[in-house]
This record gives structure tokens, sequence and C-alpha cells, in this order.
């Protein structure tokens, strides 16, 4: 039990890592929001969970997290639920499929980079003050191996996560002194419906190409993920803020 007592939003929690995080955070005794722009699969993600767990255990929240008043909303619906909020995880995130980068749409590139980055930006000033005001709270943002080492033609995405490693050290550095942890996990190539994204086209030599990459051999899975995020999330990391965390397998491409 180690997240007794905490209350947690995770954004895109209804499916893959999110899900996992969300899994993890419940059985360590966190009390869950589960913010999603797939509304029902959010509702059934805590409705599962309010059956395992308990009825005030979870709740779901339709929210896009590249807008603005969506993302206020959430925020408001968690205080009003749970009083406080100890913990944000910024897991929701996109990818354009592989390409060129000087053909990726722009249309593509706005999507990318709001869903990915703007939306740190939007969490942290809706939560960041209700955090500062109880000296106390960890964020939580999953970027990604591709934003240390680009995987090609994910240029855009990569980018993306690049920044959100930056932005979890800033962030850490900056509120470090009032009680608000920031850390980041760089997860490796997963199997989660983000993946075919990913690949592009999922055929065994596509899957053979990505697994190569990975010493340890296999993709990773949402319950790593959740052991990580558990870990960052929990006071057992006190003393542990700025870092991106690899979960990777060992990558060494
Ligand atoms: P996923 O597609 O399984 O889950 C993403 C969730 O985010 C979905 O439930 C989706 O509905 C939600 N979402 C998408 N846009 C949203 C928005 N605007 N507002 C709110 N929710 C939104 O993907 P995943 O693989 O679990 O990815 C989770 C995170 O992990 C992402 O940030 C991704 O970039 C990162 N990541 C994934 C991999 C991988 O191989 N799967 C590797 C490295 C990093």
């Amino acid at each position: 039990m180690r997240l007794a007592g905490k209350c947690a939003i995770v954004t895109g929690g209804a499916s893959g890592f999110g899900a996992g995080i969300t899994t993890k955070f419940l059985a360590e005794g966190a009390r869950v929001m589960i913010a999603d722009i797939n509304g029902d699969a959010a509702a059934a993600v805590a409705t599962d969970a309010c059956e395992t767990y308990g009825a005030d255990r979870a709740i779901a929240q339709t929210v896009d997290v590249s807008d603005r008043g969506s993302v206020d909303q959430m925020a408001q619906a968690a205080l009003n639920h749970f009083g406080q909020v100890d913990i944000l995880v910024n897991n929701a995130g996109i990818s354009h499929l592989p390409t060129p980068l000087e053909d990726v749409s722009e249309d593509d590139f706005d999507r990318v980079f709001a869903v990915n980055m703007k939306s740190v930006y939007l969490t942290a000033r809706a939560l960041v003050p209700h955090m500062k005001s109880r000296q106390s709270g960890a964020i939580l943002n999953v970027a990604s191996t591709a934003g240390i080492s680009p995987r090609p033609n994910l240029n855009w995405y990569n980018a993306s996560k690049g920044w959100m490693i930056t932005a979890t050290r800033t962030m850490a550095v900056e509120l470090a002194a009032s009680g608000v942890r920031v850390n980041a996990i760089n997860p490796v190539a997963g199997e989660t419906p983000l993946l075919k994204t990913f690949m592009g086209e999922d055929t065994p030599e596509v899957r053979e190409k990505f697994l190569s990459t990975i010493p340890i051999g296999r993709f990773s899975t949402p319950e790593d993920m959740g052991n990580a995020a558990c870990y960052l999330c929990s006071d057992e990391a006190s003393m542990v803020t700025g870092v991106a965390l690899e979960v990777d397998g060992g990558r060494c491409i």
C-alpha cells in the first residue's frame, strides 16, 4: 500500500500504459481519476476498478488534454471529488504515422504538439497552484526513449518527447522548493494500441526490427510502466526529482 491516502489523476488512463499505471496505483491504495478523451473507455475502467477495490476508489472523466477549458474542468472535478490531488500523471499521448519529416502535415504536427506538449503546460497551470498550496505533490510525465534516441520517420513525435524530458527537468528545479517533485519515464516500444502507429505496418519483419533494439528481448508492458510510475510517485522517491527513468530493456539504438 505504497500510495495509501493519495489521490491521483492519470490522463490517457483508459488504455495501454495509462491503464497499467491506473491498475498499479489502485492496487497500492490510491484513489484514481481515469481521465481520457475516450469517455466510454474511461468509464469502463473506472467501473471495473470500483467493483474490485470499492465504490470510492475510481472515477472517470472525459478530457481533451490539449484544451484548456477541458483540462481546467478535469482538475476542478478531481478537487471536488477527492478534495486534493497528490499525483498527476501526464500520460495521454499520440503520434503521427512514420513519415519523412517534410511530409508530415501541419495538422498532424499541431495535434501531436498540442496533445504531447501543450497538455503538460495546461495541467501544470491547473494543478500546480493547488500542489504548491499544500507544499506537496508528484507529477510524472510519460515521455519516451524516442525523445533521447530518435526513431527514423517519427521525427516530430521524437521531438515532442524530447521537449517533455526538458520540461520535466525545468519543472523539477522550479518546483522543488514548493515540495512538488516532477519526474518522467521513458518507455521503450510497448504492446499497446499506439505501437501499430509507430510501426506503420504490423508485420513480423517490422516487429523484429523494433525488438532488435531492445536487448532484454521483449516489448515493454503496461505493468512495467505501472511499477516504475508507482515508485516515482510514492514517498519512497522523496529525494528523486528531475529524472527521466528509462524503462527500456537496455535499448541500445
Ligand atoms: P494508447 O493509445 O494505448 O493510450 C493512449 C490513451 O490516451 C488512449 O486511451 C487515448 O484515448 C488517450 N488520449 C489520446 N489523446 C488524448 C487527449 N487529447 N486527451 C485525453 N486523452 C487522450 O497509447 P500508449 O502506448 O499507452 O501511450 C501512452 C503514453 O506512452 C503516450 O504518451 C506515448 O507517447 C507513450 N509511449 C508509448 C510507447 C509505446 O510503444 N506504446 C513508447 C514510448 C512512449
